[in-house]
């Protein structure tokens, strides 16, 4: 069996610019076998990805990046064979949205006093069709299209980014507590882009509480930190995984899908053995 994969993907339904379903034409189009849609706090993209996957040679884990914060710092859990149905993970998600919106609020109106001038409609104007999970990049993205600044990186760098004038914190979920929303949800949790700045003993607390695996390979992972992350993998006994974390064209990264594979074989093979 084949089992190349891409398991870290956004669409519309979160900061992507690309639709479920272009998502799916493109991962067969570039021979990948399996993907997962990975959007920030929702899963709205994923039945419309199961959709467009049926008959095609491409087969779709429901997936999520959930937010959650650790003393200050932005940690992202990916969760993959989600129930997406499940009642505790969707008020968990709801509240996300809920405070997303909020945050955004607090967001322009802090721009605002910059003399940089947006309505929520403009950023709202920046998501997929049906996204309710509105970020930092819909603000950036906005803020470009209305001329205010040149580049998204620009509005993070002077405005949206931690530490800047404008950042507004999201929420107060620790890692652990998401770890619980997902494992109950039927999910399988697995640590996104460790080698961003997440020390091994957070790791090895996270496998403790429940953390089944880490994405050892990722687009911004240089080749030591693969290596490291690879050795605590074996040593903790967790599951190896890995994506390109792609936003979809003309997003900061560029097209990123397919640029990182893993074979997906370890996952599945955890996921059927619970
Ligand atoms: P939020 O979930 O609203 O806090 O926004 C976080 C998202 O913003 C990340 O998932 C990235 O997609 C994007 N992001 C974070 N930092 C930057 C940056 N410096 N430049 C461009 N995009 C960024
Ligand atoms: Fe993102
Ligand atoms: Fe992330
Ligand atoms: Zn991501």
């Amino acid at each position: 069996m084949d089992a190349t994969a891409d398991l870290h993907i956004h669409s519309t339904a979160s900061d992507g610019t690309l639709s479920p379903t272009r998502i799916v034409e493109i991962a067969e189009e570039l021979g990948l076998s399996v993907i997962s849609l990975t959007d920030h706090d929702s899963v709205d993209g994923v039945e419309e990805a199961l959709r467009a996957a049926r008959g095609r040679r491409v087969t779709v884990i429901p997936g999520v990046e959930l937010s959650c914060v650790r003393e200050g710092r932005d940690i992202h859990m990916l969760g993959y064979f989600i129930n997406w149905r499940n009642e505790r993970f969707r008020a968990h998600l709801g509240e996300l949205q809920r405070m997303r919106l909020e945050r955004i609020r607090a967001m322009i109106g802090l721009l605002s006093e910059r003399g940089l001038e947006l309505a929520l409609e403009d950023v709202l104007n920046e998501t997929g069709h049906r996204t309710t999970s509105v970020g930092r990049p819909h603000i950036a993205r906005a803020m470009v299209r209305k001329g205010l600044l040149h580049s998204v990186e620009d509005a993070f760098a002077r405005y949206l980014g931690r530490g800047a004038p404008c950042f507004v914190e999201k929420y107060v979920h620790d890692p652990i507590e998401v770890i619980g929303v997902i494992r109950e949800a039927g999910g399988v949790a697995v640590l996104a882009h460790p080698g961003l700045g997440i020390s091994d003993g957070l790791i090895e607390e996270l496998a403790a509480a429940g953390l089944s695996g880490i994405e050892v390979y990722h687009s911004d992972h240089a080749p030591e930190v693969v290596r490291r992350l690879l050795r605590l993998a074996r040593k903790l006994g967790l599951v190896v995984t890995g994506g390109s974390d792609c936003h979809g064209v003309g997003s900061e990264k560029g097209l990123r899908i397919g640029s990182v594979v893993v074979d997906a074989r370890a996952l599945f093979a955890y996921a059927y053995d619970r």
